[in-house]
């Protein structure tokens, strides 16, 4: 019985002769483990015992050191057992052939000899020598034929002698014979009953090895054999740790003496295939120990595991990694009971300056306490209904400052419908709050705006021109924020006479919708429903709005205000212009009256000249005739100057129209001719050959030449002893369309005069307005032009201005200059 290994039992044990010597049997073992490995856990009791079968038949292993007590084995299981035990006939008839000789052997010495001995005893040696290839009942059928024999034999030598003693060495020699078949039949059973547990052993797809005290291994199951790819021959004899190249979870010797202690251990070991393959193993050992209590052997049980760490391994990994993922979400998770309290949250709330272990229990001391109360019902209200929670307060952070949060939640229900879970996050929205409020408040600052500036914000896209209009521009259209802002909306309030050019100008806007480098601006009327008429002023931008279409975005502005303020700007600076101009005529008042009585004075001349032809006896009425022409010139001349006078002097709305600009300037020049002379100024005009054609006003822009020529008359009036030169100079270009230059030999202006020249009430004579120059910049700049200044002190003084709205004509007609 103690004798582990099954190759040595084969030796000592005549019982390891049936598997000892069927190589077939054992060359079938991986076959067998092979099947073994394929068939599942889960098999039926009926599946095991089949199998049972097959593997006793196959079984070479014999010798287990546990040999627990009943025989409960399946019948299958039972005589496949004793059908291993029993030999091939091969094998069998030597040892037949053996015994039937010494059998017979016996009979006849028994039968023919008249020895006085009980030769029938020797049969036992025959019992022993079939023993090994018996079944229990050829054995009892050896042991009755013996003892027939042994009768046969007695009856055969001993019919005529005194029979006691023969009878009595006799009944020896059967009950010799009786009591060896009998020892023989229950050693048969015994063996029995071991083959059949070994085989029960073999059943199991678990690893079982025994070793003994000298680390040797006695015994290795298929089960072995199949999970480490090494065969029983393979390993017997062999340190099991050597084998299977065992990697320990601890000191080796520590855990042989917690074996030693407790008589067990277990754990998980990492051990190596024959194929190289590491395999981790849960491992059961257990000491067995002799009826002196001395360690015997040590029973292992391995069991394969390495699928199931490897997942649990593999899982660990996920579980790590999705915790790692949620710790990264920038937002705080969190992961509540029914009951409402957090069973978990990520590391983000560590941000909160709580330890986490602690959050759960005291989130609520992190609320604002104002909007604590309205949180807590929202969450009742989700966990009584199972509605998903949404809110938002006000959080403590690490700081100590609160910040506003968004808290979201929805439930986890399972099959049934009930809820096992909420799941929620928290996200940090201050800044997207005070977004909000920085938006809200712009919004509001622009509303405010748009109503103080009278200005509304329009948009539309187009070719759709789906449109939007902001709360002025519904003011300033006159319609409720009801309506839907649309283009015929807009239209509908275009002043007549302006429809058809805002159809246009919209029309236009909407022609080539991807272009977007586009403005439009527009002035026009309005009709409000009483008959009140706005003047707008729409300007708007295309901006690239994607998929081939743009969008306008601009302004409405409502300027009917303004327009009716700068007409009366317009208004009075028609009258400041003709208040200069009358003061400036009265400047002008030596001049015009020496050019008025010029002519007055050549009438009379002619009318004295034809009246002393008439007187004559004979009347000269040729030269009377050209004494009246002369007369009705000079009287056209008269008329003329003080048409032009009066023109100056006359109170009229600016009224806008083309002229020419050099005869003009020489219009202007005949009417300060008086100054001109007096003041004994060279004039020199230096005119384009070309007619310059203005748009504008010619009397006011006239009243601009005529003062830019006195005031430069009067500055070189101051001057003597050297040449006062006036220069009225008349160009075109291109960029600037017309130019005209008033250039005088004069003092010229100082440096910090020609900052403040055009100021109104700026002066430096005593008789002066200081309005001259201020009003002349307001008539050329509402022209479009600009005027300005330069000038070197002593080296003069040019006062120029531009005039856009000019063109050139060929060849103008020169107009003679008067000079008298
Ligand atoms: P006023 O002639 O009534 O002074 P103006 O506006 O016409 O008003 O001129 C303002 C001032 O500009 C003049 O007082 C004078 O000092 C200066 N000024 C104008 N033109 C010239 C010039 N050609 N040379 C020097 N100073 C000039």
């Amino acid at each position: 019985m103690s004798d582990l290994n099954g190759r040595r039992a084969a030796v000592k044990d005549p019982l390891v002769d049936a598997s000892g010597a069927s190589p077939a049997a054992r060359n079938s073992a991986p076959a067998a483990a092979g099947a073994r490995g394929a068939a599942s856990r889960a098999s039926a009791a009926s599946g095991h015992a089949a199998a049972a079968s097959r593997r006793a038949a196959a079984s070479h292993v014999a010798c287990p050191i546990v040999a627990p007590a009943g025989d409960a084995l399946p019948d299958d299981a039972r005589s496949h057992a004793s059908a291993a035990r029993q030999d091939s006939p091969q094998n069998k008839l030597p040892r037949m052939g053996i015994a039937f000789a010494i059998a017979a052997a016996i009979f006849l010495v028994d039968a023919l000899t008249t020895l006085d001995i009980a030769i029938a005893v020797l049969y036992v040696v025959v019992v022993l020598i079939v023993a090994p290839i018996c079944s229990r009942r050829s054995m009892l059928a050896v042991c009755c034929a013996l003892m027939a024999l042994t009768v046969i034999a007695f009856v055969m030598s001993h019919s005529d002698i005194d029979m006691v003693p023969p009878i009595g060495r006799c009944i020896v020699s059967l009950a010799a014979i009786g009591i060896s078949g009998f020892l023989t039949l229950k050693n048969i059973a015994a063996t029995d009953v071991l083959r059949e547990h070994v085989a029960l052993l073999d059943l199991t797809s678990d690893a079982l090895i025994v070793y003994d005290m000298k680390r040797r291994i006695r015994f290795w199951n298929s089960g072995a054999h199949a999970l480490y790819g090494v065969s029983a021959e393979q390993a017997l004899g062999r340190s099991p740790h050597e084998v299977l190249q065992t990697a320990f979870p601890l000191p080796l010797a520590d855990m042989l003496a917690e074996l030693r202690r407790t008589g067990r251990w277990e754990g998980e070991l990492t051990q190596t295939c024959r194929d190289g393959r590491e395999l981790i193993v849960a491992s059961r050992w257990t000491l067995q120990r002799d009826l002196q209590d001395k360690p015997l052997a040590v029973l292992v049980t391995n069991n394969d595991i390495t699928q199931r760490r490897r997942m649990e391994i593999e899982i660990q990994r996920q579980q790590q990694e999705i915790r790692a993922a949620i710790d990264a979400i920038p937002a705080m998770v969190w992961v509540s009971s029914t009951d409402g309290r957090p069973v978990f949250v990520n590391q983000r709330w560590s941000e909160l300056g709580l330890p986490l272990e602690q959050i759960g229990e005291n989130w609520h001391t992190l609320v604002h306490p104002d909007d604590l109360p309205q949180m807590k019902s929202d969450w009742s209200h989700a966990l009584a209904t199972g509605a998903p929670f949404e809110n938002e307060s006000r959080m403590r952070g690490g700081d100590g400052a609160y910040r506003w949060v968004l808290l979201r939640a929805t439930p986890l229900t399972d099959d049934d419908g009930h809820i096992v879970r909420w799941y929620g996050v928290t996200v940090d929205i201050e800044e997207r709050k005070r977004a909000a409020e920085a938006l809200a408040r712009s919004e509001s600052f622009l509303a405010e705006a748009e109503t103080l500036s009278e200005t509304g914000s329009i948009g539309f896209s187009v070719p759709r021109f789906e449109m939007f209009w902001s709360k002025q521009a519904f003011r300033i259209f006159g319609y409720p924020d009801t309506v839907e802002p649309s283009l015929r909306a807009m239209l509908a309030r275009v002043h007549p006479d302006d429809h058809a050019r805002v159809s246009a100008l919209m029309k236009a806007a909407g022609a080539s919708s991807a272009d977007t480098d586009r403005d439009i601006e527009a002035e026009f009327r309005l009709t409000m429903p009483g008959g009140a008429v706005k003047q707008v002023h729409l300007v708007a931008h295309a901006v690239d709005a994607g998929h081939e279409a743009s969008e306008f975005r601009g302004a409405l502005m409502d300027v009917t205000e303004a327009r009716n303020v700068q007409d009366a700007l317009h208004r009075s600076l028609a009258e400041l212009a003709h208040v200069t101009r009358v003061t400036m005529l009265g400047e002008l008042s030596a001049s015009i009256a020496h050019e008025v009585s010029q002519p007055i004075a050549a009438i009379m001349t002619n009318g004295d000249a034809g009246m002393r032809w008439l007187d004559r006896d004979e009347p000269q009425l040729n030269e009377v005739r050209a004494a009246l022409s002369n007369m009705l010139r000079d009287a056209q001349r008269a008329g003329g100057i003080v048409q032009r006078i009066r023109t100056l002097a006359k109170k009229s709305a600016p009224n806008r129209a083309p002229f020419d600009l050099n005869a003009l300037i020489d219009e202007s020049a005949l009417l300060i001719q008086r100054e001109i002379g007096i003041h004994a100024i060279e004039l020199d005009l230096q005119l384009t050959d070309d007619g310059l054609t203005i748009i504008g006003d010619r009397v006011q822009l006239q009243q601009v030449v005529i003062n830019l020529m006195m005031n430069a008359i009067q500055a070189m009036a101051a001057i003597a002893g050297q040449p006062r030169r006036l220069t009225v100079r008349s160009s075109f270009s291109q960029d600037d369309g017309a130019r005209v230059d008033v250039v005088d030999s004069g003092p010229g202006i100082a440096e910090a005069d020609l900052q403040r020249l055009f100021q109104p009430f700026f002066t430096t004579r005593v008789e002066g307005m200081g309005m001259g120059l201020s009003i002349c910049r307001s008539i050329v700049e509402s022209h479009g032009g600009k005027i300005r200044a330069c000038s070197e002190p002593g080296c003069g003084a040019t006062i120029s201005f531009v005039l856009p709205n000019s063109t050139r004509e060929e060849k103008r007609e020169p107009v003679a200059v008067g000079h008298t």
